[in-house]
């Protein structure tokens, strides 16, 4: 049967022709360049991240994607993955899209507190899913977000730092590794892939679904402070101070903001600096509202969203914006963030600072980060006390002036960063980006796993740690 949503062209490579052929000769539905399907499959989040594969596969099952994988190993082709398109990194070219999109269970085991996730599953599914028991999973800022792209990679959410990464709480992963062979991998079952796929991303191969640990949290005192660019210097500096202070319970980022001046944002935020202190308390909100008192005190905020909310209102902590735009990202680790980092910060990008960032963020990690709970992970950079992450917008007009602006702000780190990258937050692809994620032993046990699963290097995401 053909179910090819195009004819082949014919400037087509003779090799891709003939993968597609297999594939949709075998009824696996194949999009190509040019036709709708393609297009709503390719889309990234990020603008300057075009992907542009030879085809598209929307896997229905696992036997899909070990076709998949095992009809481009043939062909010499590669293979690449995607959920969303929020996390794009590559351009793919010579590799085969695999789109989980289209694998969306979901079911609550809520007496035994864990869920079982389709690959193509985003949080806000998992949050609505869960709250009817007052359970939660460990989501990112974003609940937009695919489940499996941000928990392969680490996860590390705004209640981080009481329940730990979000790969920490995965039970078994099923996977297709890229020798096409269809796996269950738990702590038991393959333990050197169940150590791989937390922290290595698609290195090792691609998730068809995920169990994963729900935890008891129905509410949370959480929200955000936003205070006008005026008051930066002193929230930024009793931020800094404060989170020497704040115990486990409390999850906390900071971000300097310029918003343009758009509808689209709250009147006293447009076209302004602004300064949003987050916050996720997972106790007593009678102690996170002492806790909150001293940021809440240092000046009147301009809006101040911290109060009791559901647990699956999560997203609104840091209401990060989801429509694609093109955006220059940068990340960072810091072993510290002292009263000077926070001058620096100011004086890098507060209110009286020419920059071209659109967002300077600060996380403070710590707490159940560093926990593994004796099971260790390929997520290498725990012990990292801050994560730097910062947002240009690229207009074609500054796209030369945001990337000088970035490197300009990140050398303004240099004292307090650290070696070293998370997953989830490091923008690059291949070897750029195994070297910054990946310390040099992680880096060679996933490439001797990659070669023993992966003997033919079709997984596209491997191609760092191959190298
Ligand atoms: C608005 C926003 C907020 C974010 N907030 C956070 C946060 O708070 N904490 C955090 O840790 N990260 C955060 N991230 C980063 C996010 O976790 C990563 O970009 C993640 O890769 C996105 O996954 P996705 O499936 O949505 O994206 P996709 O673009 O679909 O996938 C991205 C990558 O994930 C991997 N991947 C996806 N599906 C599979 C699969 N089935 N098998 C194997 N590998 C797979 C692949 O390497 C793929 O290239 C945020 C991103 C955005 C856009």
């Amino acid at each position: 049967m053909t179910i090819l949503s195009s004819p082949i062209s014919a400037d087509y490579r003779p090799a891709t022709a003939a993968a597609v052929t297999v594939l949709s000769d075998a009824g696996v539905p194949v999009h190509l360049p040019g036709t709708e399907a393609y297009t709503a499959l390719t889309g990234t989040s990020n603008l300057t991240k075009a992907i542009r594969p030879v085809a598209v596969v929307p896997v229905r099952d696992p036997e899909d994607v070990s076709r998949t994988v095992r009809v481009a190993a043939s062909a010499g082709l590669r293979v690449a993955v995607q959920s969303t398109g929020h996390g794009a990194t590559e351009t793919m070219q010579d590799a085969i899209l695999v789109s989980t999109a289209a694998l969306d269970e979901l079911t609550v085991h809520a007496d035994e507190h864990w869920a079982r996730i389709g690959a193509g599953v985003r949080w806000a599914a998992v949050l609505e899913a869960c709250a009817p028991y007052g359970l939660a999973g460990l989501a990112g800022s974003s609940p937009d977000v695919g489940v499996v792209g941000y928990l392969t990679g680490g996860g590390l959410g705004p209640v981080a730092r009481t329940h730990g990464l979000a790969s920490d709480t995965v039970r078994a992963f099923e996977v297709v590794t890229g020798d096409g062979v269809a796996r269950r991998v738990t702590a038991t079952n393959h333990p050197e892939l169940f150590w791989g796929l937390r922290g290595g991303k698609g290195t090792l191969g691609i998730v068809t679904a995920v169990e994963i640990d729900l935890i008891e949290q129905a509410e949370l005192y959480a929200g955000a402070l936003w205070f006008a660019g005026a008051d930066a210097s002193a929230v930024v500096r009793t931020w800094s101070r404060w989170c020497d202070v704040l115990p486990e319970a409390g999850t906390t980022s900071i971000a300097v903001m310029r918003l343009p001046d758009l509808d689209v944002f709250p009147e006293p935020l447009r076209g302004t600096t602004s300064v949003a202190v987050r916050f996720a308390w997972t106790g007593d909100p009678a102690v996170g509202e002492e806790m909150i008192r001293a940021i809440r005190s240092v000046a009147p905020p301009l809006i101040d969203t911290v109060q009791v909310m559901p647990y699956a209102a999560l997203g609104d902590v840091h209401s990060d914006p989801i429509d694609p735009m093109p955006l220059h990202e940068h990340h960072s680790l810091l072993d510290a963030f002292p009263l000077e980092a926070a001058d620096r910060l100011l004086e890098l990008v507060g209110p009286d600072a020419q920059t071209a960032q659109a967002m300077v963020e600060v996380r403070q990690l710590g707490g159940k980060v560093l926990d593994d709970g004796g099971v260790p992970s390929a997520f290498p950079y725990r012990d990292a006390a801050f994560s730097l992450f910062t947002i240009g917008v690229m207009v074609p007009e500054i796209a030369q002036v945001v990337t000088r602006d970035t490197a300009r702000v990140h050398d303004g780190f240099a004292q307090w960063a650290r070696d070293g990258g998370l997953p989830n937050f490091t923008g690059s692809a291949g070897p750029l980006w195994a070297q910054r994620v990946f310390t040099p032993p992680v880096a060679r046990r996933l490439q001797t796993l990659s070669m023993v699963y992966d003997p033919d290097a079709v997984l596209l995401a491997a191609r760092g740690v191959r190298s």
